[in-house]
């Protein structure tokens, strides 16, 4: 089956509902007692935003909100950065944000571009904490040290995710377990918030080894591990190979059993199969551009294209209800994440067509005028 639209970037494709779901629930490892308050607290406020999301279907579960679209990498495969421009400004940003947190949204993710490179970062996230929501950051993990480390604790940050590639920098990307494993060790010493290491297997990724040493790092380092499986590099999807397949298993053993049970749709990608759901992107899921932009997602921008300051419940209402045509071979991870805490409600019906309401009104206006 052929994919219309673009590969998504690695770095965005899961959001760890669940933190450390396995890491830290079974007891396998030592956890400093500050960061185990920090980690009961933070499960906590997670299931009573799921809670909240499963009672009431009228507000956002995850918003991804671009500060920066610059990167400091050129990976191959990328659609989403440039070298070029500015950071939005914090006053702007905090409207937005405000914005969200007005709309009821309960996850703030930053994202990129590299949002490390914004110079009010930490601002950023304090808002986002002051404002009642759950702060999480994306990024590909270069501007680590013991210093920005802490400055994030304070700041509030309780997500990290970094996505990591292979293991040797080539060619496509630089996101290497070689060059980043400093990074991870300074985060694994200092970070009160939860790390969360993704791995990528398909996607004409060269070495499907790759995301099983960078998940047994991860581990190592008491993080937690996910793994993406994506689309070939042409946009194909298509089955993995049996090596693959291997790999894939192995790397879903060691990681977030809790995060694996969230992602069936994994198994019909590796499979190369659609996968029917309901995705709920333009309401339960928003995507902020730099612009002020909402889109589905990263990869479809363009669509609703509303600002989100003029973002009204209408919006929302319609997009909760709008079939996606790229849902069957869609792989953002937390796109469908999202989508599970309402897929056993309210069916969608295709963009154009009449709602199931209107269509039964068309259809009694029609035996009433025959009659
Ligand atoms: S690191 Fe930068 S270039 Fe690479 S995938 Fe992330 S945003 Fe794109
Ligand atoms: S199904 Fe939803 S999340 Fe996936 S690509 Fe389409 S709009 Fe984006």
């Amino acid at each position: 089956m052929r994919v219309r639209g673009c590969v998504p970037r690695l770095c965005r494709l899961s959001f760890d509902f669940n933190p450390g779901g396995s890491v830290y629930s079974q007891g396998k490892f030592h956890v400093p007692e500050m960061r185990k308050s920090k980690f009961v607290k933070l499960k906590l406020r997670h299931a009573s935003f799921i809670s909240r999301a499963l009672l009431s279907t009228g507000h956002p579960v995850l918003a991804h909100l671009i500060p920066m679209r610059r990167c400091n990498l050129a990976c191959g495969y990328c659609n989403e950065y440039d070298h070029t421009s500015s950071p939005v400004p914090l006053d702007t940003v905090k409207r937005r944000l405000d914005k969200l947190a007005d709309l009821g949204t309960s996850i703030v993710t930053i994202s990129g571009g590299e949002p490390m490179m914004h110079p009010d970062l930490d601002e950023i996230i304090h808002h986002i904490r002051h404002r009642g929501m759950i702060a999480g950051l994306i990024s590909n993990g270069y501007y680590f040290t013991p210093e920005r480390i802490k400055r994030l604790n304070k700041a509030g940050l309780e997500h990290l995710q970094i996505s990591i590639d292979n293991v040797e920098p080539d060619a496509v990307s630089r996101k290497s377990l070689r060059v980043l494993d400093k990074k991870l060790r300074y985060l694994s010493e200092y970070a009160d918030f939860h790390v969360n290491i993704n791995s990528v297997i398909g996607g004409g990724i060269k070495d499907p080894e790759d995301a099983l040493a960078v998940a047994r790092r991860a581990v190592e380092l008491k993080f937690s591990t996910t793994v993406g499986v994506i689309h070939d590099s042409d946009g194909t999807l298509k089955p993995l190979s049996s090596k693959e397949k291997d790999v894939f298993q192995q790397v879903k053993k060691l990681g977030n059993k809790d995060h694996a049970r969230l992602n069936w749709f994994q198994d019909s990608i590796a499979e190369g199969k659609p996968y029917n759901w309901r995705c709920r992107a333009g309401a339960r899921y928003l995507y902020i551009c730099e612009d002020g932009l909402v889109h589905w997602c990263s990869q479809q921008r363009g669509y609703p294209g509303i600002r989100l300051e003029d973002y009204t419940m209408a919006d929302f209402d319609r997009e909760y209800k709008t079939e996606k045509w790229c849902a069957p071979t869609c792989t953002l991870q937390c796109v469908h994440q999202v989508g599970i805490l309402d897929n056993w409600r309210d069916p969608q019906q295709a963009p154009g067509l009449p709602t199931p309401e209107s269509s039964l009104k068309d259809t009694i206006h029609k035996v009433l005028s025959a009659e």
